[in-house]
């Protein structure tokens, strides 16, 4: 019998999971269909149980539901310390939730830059996507500073890692002093921001300017997939650039795994989600 896996949010239908899910089914051979859910908040509750009882095998959970839906399932310890998920299976019976963002962005900076043990990463943004990055970060021994642009975010983030600091981030950025500071310092820059997404496709946190040629920028925006920070950074002749794309299939890998049990097919992953972007 075909198997049902989707992904809830509100909204949802700019998703680009269905896409990246069933260009992996369809490449195993997978009798399985992946789709969107719109789910507001007031109606989470129900929609877990009711996936439940119609014998959904699993879902993902993206914006603004993350946080909520630790509530509704048996998390595993590390999406509880990070207090978010964005995957559920239902395989044991049970809704148990996990955290693959950190896993996605972890595997996206390792494929480039290798080791981050001892790095100085910069994460601007203290929202659920940071969260997730900062504790996987912190966790690999990175020295972490979290800039954002509400500070108390930034602190209690913070608070709850090993190894990290946090400041916030003025308004007029290009005389933020602090924010220079520490990215003279970093040999890694994450936004993790929703700062550059369509259609704020001209903004960007940190400008070429405030950029050394030794750094590492890393952007989980993906749509666009050259956001303005990106085309900062190739103005400014960084070592290395990631964008958000990778870190989006690697998390949508750590997923499938989690349900079907099987080898995730990345490149086709990929291929499917680069090829839907030209079209956003
Ligand atoms: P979120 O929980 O709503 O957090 C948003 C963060 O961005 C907060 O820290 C917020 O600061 C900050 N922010 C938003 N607009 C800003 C601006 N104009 N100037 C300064 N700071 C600003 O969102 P999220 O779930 O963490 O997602 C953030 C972004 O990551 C989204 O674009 C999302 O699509 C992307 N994302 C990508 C992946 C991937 O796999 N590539 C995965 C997850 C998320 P305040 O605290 O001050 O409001």
């Amino acid at each position: 019998m075909e198997k049902i896996y989707g992904i809830i949010g509100d909204p949802v239908a700019h998703s680009l999971s269905p896409v990246m899910h069933n260009a992996a089914f369809g490449e195993c051979c997978m009798d399985c269909i992946y789709l969107a859910f719109r789910v507001p908040k007031a109606e989470l509750e129900d929609a877990i149980k009711g996936a439940k009882s119609l014998g959904i095998d699993g879902i993902n959970v993206t914006r603004p539901l993350k946080e909520e839906a630790l509530a509704f399932v048996d998390a595993d310890d590390v999406a509880k310390k990070i207090g978010a998920i964005n995957t559920i299976d239902f395989s044991s019976g049970l809704p148990v939730g996990y955290n693959t963002d950190g896993i996605g962005s972890i595997q996206a900076l390792r494929e480039s830059v290798g080791e981050i043990k001892g790095k100085n990463i910069l994460i601007l943004g203290a929202g659920g996507a940071a969260m997730a990055i900062a504790f996987y970060i912190d966790a690999a021994g990175a020295e972490v500073t979290i800039a954002n642009r509400t500070k108390e975010r930034a602190v209690q983030l913070a608070f709850k890692l090993t190894n990290a600091a946090a400041i916030g981030i003025g308004t007029d950025i290009k005389k933020d002093r602090e924010l220079e500071k520490q990215l003279k310092r970093a040999d890694i820059l994450i936004n993790a921001t929703s700062a550059g997404m369509y259609p704020d496709v001209n903004t960007t946190l940190v400008n070429a300017d405030m950029m050394h040629p030794d750094l590492v920028v890393f952007e989980i925006v993906y749509n666009p997939v050259e956001t303005k920070l990106l085309r900062e950074a190739r103005r400014a002749g960084v070592k290395q650039i990631i964008d958000g794309v990778k870190m989006l299939v690697y998390q949508g890998a750590a997923a499938f795994k989690i349900w079907t049990k099987e080898e995730p097919p990345i490149a086709v992953m990929e291929t499917a989600v680069r090829n839907a972007l030209r079209y956003k």
